[in-house]
């Protein structure tokens, strides 16, 4: 065994995705599972498969190429760049667009491969990030409905990212009034109509999230257990899928207040102590090159984070009740970004928990 590590408890993630596949359906929605914070991992995403979801989606062509084995669709999530169109076309099912020179590029490129390319065309509704204007998605919608080898699946769009506008039933209403002029002008009908990421959870719980929406693109929710408009946990979930481990490589009792002229510490930054007097302290071999220290939480909570350096994170376990050990080692539940990080780091080892399927 190798530390630090994160555990993926599979049966647990296999059920938080039921729970959210099941309530979407009861309001027809289906879930797309984003599976950028478990960097397109295909063991995780076979787990998320297997909880009910039909289509994996991934901001990233190389997460996506990486499922390429699993039996879905895949959407890419961030609108293409023009140096990825020819693997957009060969490895994605679908892509969110907001750029119609790119859109005329996957359109020349869908016709070499011979492929049939489905497009989302994604509307910014005030969050700033990406997507068309509102007056300028039925244009967009015209011109792609006559480009080759591309077919218009839908739109969508992506809230509480950049601006942080909480989805509601105005701007997702406005969405749907969109899907349906689009409709009216082009005598078609619109597979898909995404209504946003783990922000528009709540619309779903509480019978707000407007008729006609028919997709999700989830991601944080089914990993954490947590909608993110408001932090709320998610009933019949759990938030501890994913739990990182690191092992105890010093144990002293020191100072709290550092001895000599305070400079600036490892991050350029000048700190601050508390006195506490003498603490019992732990060094543990994880730091912030790894993961965002301050989105750990401690599965005991007698101990307290107090700093960390790259490699090095400072603990007090003053008052905790257990009596570590060198080589013991701590478990944290993590916040999204820190879950993103330790997933991404080299230097944190994946394991894999129970059997999902
Ligand atoms: C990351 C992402 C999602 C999923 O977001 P969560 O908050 O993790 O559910 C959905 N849509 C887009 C466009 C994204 O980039």
């Amino acid at each position: 065994m190798s530390y630090p590590c994160i555990e993926v408890n599979l049966p647990l993630l296999k059920k938080n995705t039921e729970t959210i596949v099941r309530k979407c359906a009861e309001r027809g929605i289906s879930v797309i599972a984003v599976s950028k914070v478990f960097c397109g991992d295909p063991i995780i995403a076979e787990a998320v498969l297997s909880g009910g979801v039909t289509m994996i989606a991934d901001s990233r062509m190389k997460n996506i190429v990486k499922l390429q084995e699993l039996n879905c669709p895949k959407t890419l999530l961030r609108i293409p760049a023009l140096s990825e169109v020819a693997e957009v076309i060969e490895y994605a099912d679908y892509s969110q667009n907001s750029e119609l020179e790119v859109l005329q590029q996957l359109s020349k490129e869908a016709i070499r491969q011979n492929k049939i390319h489905k497009v989302i065309l994604m509307v910014d509704l005030g969050d700033l990030r990406e997507g068309f204007w509102e007056d300028d998605v039925l244009a967009a919608a015209i011109e792609v409905h006559q480009m080759a080898g591309l077919r218009l699946a839908g739109i969508g769009t992506n809230l509480t990212c950049y601006g942080a506008v909480i989805p509601d039933e105005t701007n997702l209403g406005k969405l749907v009034a969109l899907k349906k002029k689009i409709e009216a002008n082009l005598d078609m009908t619109l597979e898909i109509v995404s209504g946003g990421n783990s922000s528009s959870y709540y619309l779903v719980e509480n019978g707000k999230i407007p008729a006609g929406i028919n997709q999700l693109r989830i991601g944080e929710a089914i990993i954490r257990g947590v909608e993110s408009a408001f932090g709320d946990r998610i009933e019949e979930t759990s938030d501890e899928v994913f739990i990182l481990k690191a092992e105890i490589i010093e144990l002293k009792e020191k100072p709290s207040i550092p001895i000599g002229t305070i400079g600036f510490d490892a991050f350029g930054n000048v700190p601050e102590f508390q006195d506490k007097g003498t603490i019992r302290r732990a060094i543990i071999a994880i730091g912030k090159q790894d993961v965002k220290v301050d989105g750990m939480i401690p599965l005991d909570s007698g101990i307290e984070i107090l700093g960390a350096s790259s490699d090095h994170t400072i603990i007090d376990i003053s008052k905790s009740s257990k009596n570590y050990q060198i080589g013991d080692t701590f478990a944290f539940k993590l916040d999204y970004v820190a879950t993103l990080m330790a997933m991404t780091s080299e230097y944190v080892e994946k394991r894999y928990l129970g059997d999902s399927v």
